[in-house]
């Protein structure tokens, strides 16, 4: 059995994290080093590593991540104002976590292009 990501270790409650929503398929908690007055991981329970190895029959929770991630933005108070979805997908991207999951930034103006 791999050791579990960080991720599986605050979806089983094993790690402490400031959970925002959940449901069958995902996970959703505050970032413990928030870039934005609101940084939100959207997380799949499933222990998908990345997006580019997510698997076409990971389609639905793919699809769910993005859908709550708009849910929770509206939760937080920031679908008017406007917020960002990114997903880090390798070392040049600055992933750390080998888990997908969906940021959610917003509650100040971001920058474009990200550094
Ligand atoms: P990545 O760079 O892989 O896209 O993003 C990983 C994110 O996970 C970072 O923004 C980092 O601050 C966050 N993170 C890492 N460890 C923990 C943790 O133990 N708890 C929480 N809430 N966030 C974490």
């Amino acid at each position: 059995m791999p050791e579990k990501t960080i991720f599986e270790r605050i979806r089983d409650r094993e790690v402490p994290a400031t959970i925002v929503h959940e449901d069958e398929h995902c996970v959703a908690f505050k970032d413990i080093t928030p870039q934005a007055p609101v940084h939100i991981l959207v997380v799949p329970r499933k222990a998908i590593a990345q997006i580019g190895t997510a698997a076409t029959t990971d389609r639905e929770v793919l699809g769910h991540l993005l859908l709550t991630a708009a849910k929770v933005a509206k939760g937080e108070g920031i679908s008017e104002s406007g917020y960002r979805l990114v997903i880090n997908n390798g070392a040049d991207a600055g992933e750390a976590v080998p888990h997908l999951h969906v940021h959610l930034l917003g509650g100040r103006k971001l920058d474009w292009p990200p550094g």
